[in-house]
């Protein structure tokens, strides 16, 4: 039987470019991926629930984890400490499943040095400065002065592109959807991410061998 081996899916972008709102998106109609959850020290904001937007943690528990090497890769972002918890990830992966990561770029480069697991980048960049200037400024969950060091932020994060296997300009979200649908399709489809292909054409070929000789 032919399985492949589970990827991981890794979305950033510079905060306001709809990211967020693409990975529910692509979590509502994509059945094989599930999501990791980060740890994070920032507080909640409204709406956020504890357990599913992220894991809402002290300072001394994120310390703890990061010396029970608990985190597969952290990082600080805005001031606050963000990470990922290793153990569910590494059972998603062993089950065959994909998992998404909506992780800053700090975060994807040690991933990138940290995991042997297959790894797909996609950055998103928003369709233009006023838009991102906009959803920042609606957003209105954050202080001013988030808000301000966020924007000031995104021209930094911007030039992070460049380290990134796919660009997705998200000027329509479904659009972008879409596009990552087919990006997962296609990396799903990768031979060096089928286990059993060898085995699969071996079989065939000893098949046609045998159908020739009888
Ligand atoms: P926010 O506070 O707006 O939810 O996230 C701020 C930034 O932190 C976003 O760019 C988000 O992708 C990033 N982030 C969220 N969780 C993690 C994580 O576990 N690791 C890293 N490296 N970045 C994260």
């Amino acid at each position: 039987m032919i399985t492949r081996r589970g990827l991981m899916l890794v979305l950033s972008s510079p905060s306001g470019a709809g990211k967020t709102s693409i990975a529910r998106k692509l979590m509502e109609s994509e059945y094989d991926i599930s999501m990791s959850i980060s740890v994070t020290t920032r507080s909640p904001r409204p709406g956020e629930v504890h357990g599913l937007d992220y894991f809402f943690i002290s300072l001394t528990e994120f310390q703890v984890m990061v010396s029970r090497n608990d985190l597969l890769e952290h990082a600080k972002v805005f001031g606050n400490y963000y990470g990922t918890p290793r153990k569910a990830v590494e059972a998603t992966l062993e089950s065959g499943k994909d998992i998404l990561f909506d992780i800053d770029w700090q975060g994807v480069q040690q991933l990138e040095a940290n995991t042997t697991a297959d790894l797909v980048s996609i950055f998103i960049l928003p369709p233009s400065s006023s838009e991102l200037e906009g959803r920042l400024l609606t957003r209105a969950q954050d202080s001013k002065a988030v808000v301000t060091q966020r924007m000031a932020n995104a021209v930094n994060e911007l030039s992070h592109y460049q380290k990134y296997e796919y660009v997705i300009i998200n000027d329509d979200i479904d659009v972008s959807v879409n596009n990552i649908h087919m990006i997962l399709s296609a990396e799903r489809l990768k031979r060096e991410r089928s286990v059993g292909l060898k085995e699969f054409v071996k079989i065939l070929s000893e098949e046609k061998e045998l159908s020739q000789t009888v």
